[in-house]
């Protein structure tokens, strides 16, 4: 844009009327400039205003207002030409954790990094936008169907999966998804929105880390969280906690050394409650901490009954699963160790599983924290195996005893290869840094004779036993007993 040019032809000073006519002139000319500039300037002051209004400061993507504008439009589009579009509600996992453990600017590069990512994991044409906090929504626009939208939630989550380095740490970050489809008939951005977080409001309840579809049967999160986290709060001292037991056998021997203690709610209205559907719940809520003290101390005490009643050489071995909250509780080595003085088992015969993804979340501090429980003589174990990003160089590092495969790889073993290879490839760095492989969720003989060719040592699953009550955990292991105790008796 041109300028008025500076011209000031009036430097001679008159006294009569022409002077006074060249200094108002002068004045003018002086105004006019400025004014211009004053309007150079306008579009630009214009473009930051529209910028704060509609974008988010720290990741520069729309903000909500923005959203929930383009979300309008695109509503009336899809419903004109009988498309339909997809509401992706994302919310991150543990951030809280990122946060309070590494800090607020850790906090911040790591929400510009994932709306980073979640920038290239989309079509040039889609929205992302920072609804808040650790927030994001996703919009889609003609979107054949849900599947559809799957692919792009599990495109998102690939990415967002991948591990992040900030100040030389490697830090992994999940997300649960929650995914709202439009109608035909032309909806209100403030429900396709609603339904989106409600779906994933599912997600969290169901372990996070995953996406879950909205559809028209899932009930208000707000009454039924709330009614549940309630109910939760009271569960313990109303002994609604149930622990199911899942034998884990010896691949060449066949013997149980092992059993898992696996958490149920009995719940006096909804029935029998499995663990996803309510421990993503009792972590958000931090209720997992006393309810994981009273899962440590009641498994302790089973064992110790089992050990009577049916020995063993060596003795059997309670697994007991600590979430990431329980493993950052200050208090987990006081409460271990009262558990075990209080059932009288010994250290050595009790398991603490630990998922992959809890572990490699900070690993200097896992690396002191696991350092201090194997003082104590307990044995310890990678759970859920394949499915994080361990970082090899900390795995050599962790006092860890056992790997424990996840099911869905055990789950694609077959004679032709399929998962063979990943499987093969958790037994060679298992064995390599001193460590023993169970597998999980196995439930063919198939996987089993392919498990046990691969070298892996250990193993549990439907095949041989669901998680059961106790009462039916002990006849299986009597069953285990009859040659010793004939050479007892003999
Ligand atoms: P996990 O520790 O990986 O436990 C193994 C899960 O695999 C159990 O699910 C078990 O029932 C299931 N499973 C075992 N064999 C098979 C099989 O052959 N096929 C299939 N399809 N599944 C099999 P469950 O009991 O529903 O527990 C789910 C998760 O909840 C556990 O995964 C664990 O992460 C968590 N959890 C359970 N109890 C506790 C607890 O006391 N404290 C904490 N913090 N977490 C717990
Ligand atoms: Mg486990
Ligand atoms: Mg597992």
């Amino acid at each position: 844009m041109t300028t008025a040019q500076p011209s000031h032809p009036a430097t001679v000073s008159r006294s009569d009327e022409i002077g006074t006519l060249m200094a108002s002139f002068n004045r003018m000319i002086a105004t006019i400039e400025q004014q211009s500039d004053e309007i150079n300037q306008f579009p630009k002051r214009l473009e930051q205003l529209t910028r704060q209004a509609f974008r988010d400061p720290l990741t520069n993507l729309p903000n909500r207002a923005l959203f929930m504008d383009r979300l309008t439009h695109g509503l009336t589009r899809a419903q004109r030409r009988h498309e339909h579009l997809a509401v992706l509600f994302l919310d991150l996992d543990r951030f809280k954790v990122v946060n309070d453990t590494l800090g607020h600017t850790v906090g911040d590069q790591l929400l510009v990094e994932v709306s980073r990512r979640l920038t290239s994991a989309l079509r040039p044409g889609d929205t992302v936008a920072r609804l808040g906090g650790d927030e994001f929504g996703i919009l889609l626009e003609d979107v054949a169907d849900a599947e559809t939208a799957e692919t792009v939630a599990v495109r998102v989550e690939e990415s967002l999966g991948q591990p992040y380095r900030f100040e030389g740490r490697e830090v992994f970050v999940t997300a649960s998804i929650g995914i709202a489809l439009s109608s035909a008939k032309l909806g209100l951005p403030e429900e396709i929105l609603r339904d989106a977080d409600l779906a994933m409001y599912h997600a969290k309840a169901k372990g996070k880390a995953r996406h879950e579809v909205f559809d028209g049967s899932m009930s208000a999160p707000a009454l039924d969280r709330m009614d549940l986290e309630m109910d939760l709060r009271s569960a313990i001292s109303r002994h609604e906690f149930r622990l199911h037991y899942q034998p884990i056998l010896r691949l060449d021997t066949g013997k149980i050394t092992e059993v898992e203690a696996l958490i149920r709610w009995q719940h006096e209205k909804r029935g029998l409650l499995q663990p996803d559907e309510f421990i993503g719940l009792t972590e958000e809520t931090g209720l997992i901490v006393p309810i994981g003290q009273w899962v440590l101390s009641e498994a302790c005490k089973q064992a110790r009954v089992w050990q009577v009643e049916y020995p063993t050489t060596p003795p059997l071995v309670m697994s007991v699963n600590l979430s990431a909250k329980q493993f950052q509780n200050p208090k987990l080595v006081e409460e271990i160790t009262q558990a075990l003085d209080e059932s009288g088992l010994a250290a050595s015969c009790l398991k603490l599983e630990i998922t992959e993804s809890t572990v490699m979340q900070d690993a200097p501090v896992t690396l002191t924290k696991l350092t201090e429980l194997k003082e104590l003589g307990v044995r310890l174990a990678i759970d859920d195996f394949g499915t994080g990003y361990s970082s090899l160089g900390y795995l050599k590092r962790f006092p860890v005893d056992t790997l424990k495969i996840d099911r869905s790889f055990v789950k694609g073993l077959s004679p032709d290869g399929g998962d063979n290879a990943i499987v093969r490839a958790v037994v060679t760095v298992a064995k390599s840094l001193n460590m023993d492989v169970t597998a999980e969720g196995v439930e063919t003989e198939a996987q089993l004779a392919e498990l046990r060719a691969l070298g892996c040592d250990r193993w549990q699953g439907f095949l041989f036993a669901r998680p059961v009550s106790p009462e039916r955990v002990a006849p299986l292991l009597a069953s285990d007993q009859p040659k010793e105790k004939e050479v007892a008796r003999a």
